[in-house]
């Protein structure tokens, strides 16, 4: 069963904003572990990945440490793994719902922007913002350039988008399943947990507990 503790029905208002994150949420995938995978270093950025994602981790640092064992792969890797990113089920039923409506959606993501910019133009999307790594003579450094999509970054982007489409943040929907969605989904006016670790179900307002995005639909009265 889903337990609804907060709801929101969009349809009482002109606008509205659904921002999800990407990992394991918009994409079946974790864009660290597949970019891992070509590094040989997957096992380990595996294991820091479930326990930053669980809240166990600073957010930021643990994926510094993830990045730095990316160091050294051609930036051709991002063609290679681009092809192994599976979208979830219904994202593209809730992102032309939600677009046809006259709502916005974007998407904010602690992966990176190599792997999202092709994907969030190919859907449409209004919005999307994710770290970018480094890449010197086409070859990634391991590092991580600017400040890095955290927690609370994901919060001020949702609340920036809100500002920039003048929709109130009773008007927002967020959707993650990590513990790094927790303070976007606590700004929105409505935060979904999507297939979520225990952390994250027991914060929102909804957990969603099949893998199918447009069930978040009627969760927003469309
Ligand atoms: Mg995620």
């Amino acid at each position: 069963m889903t337990e609804v503790r907060n709801s929101l029905d969009v349809t009482d208002s002109k606008r509205f904003l659904v921002v999800l994150d990407v990992d394991s949420t918009l994409i079946e995938n974790e864009a660290i572990e597949l970019l891992a995978a070509e590094a040989g270093s997957l096992d380990l950025v595996a294991a820091v990945t479930e326990r930053a994602m669980r809240g166990e981790l600073d957010f930021a640092e643990s994926l510094r440490e993830r990045v730095s064992t990316l160091a050294g792969l051609p930036e051709s890797v991002f063609d290679t793994v681009r092809s192994h990113i599976t979208l979830t089920q219904g994202a593209q039923k809730l992102i032309a719902t939600v677009k046809a409506q006259g709502g916005s959606v974007g998407v904010v993501s602690g992966g990176f922007h190599e792997l999202l910019d092709p994907l969030a133009e190919s859907l449409g999307l209004d919005f999307w913002k994710a770290n970018r790594l480094e890449i010197k003579d086409g070859i990634l450094t391991g590092k991580v350039l600017g400040d890095i999509v955290d927690a609370q970054a994901k919060a001020d982007t949702l609340i920036e988008w809100a500002e920039a489409t003048a929709t109130p943040l009773s008007q927002t929907v967020a959707i993650g399943d990590g513990a790094n969605d927790l303070k976007m989904m606590a700004v929105a006016g409505l935060g979904i947990a999507f297939c979520a670790k225990p952390v994250v179900q027991d914060k929102a307002d909804v957990a969603l507990k099949e893998r199918d995005l447009s069930k978040a639909l009627e969760l927003i009265g469309l």
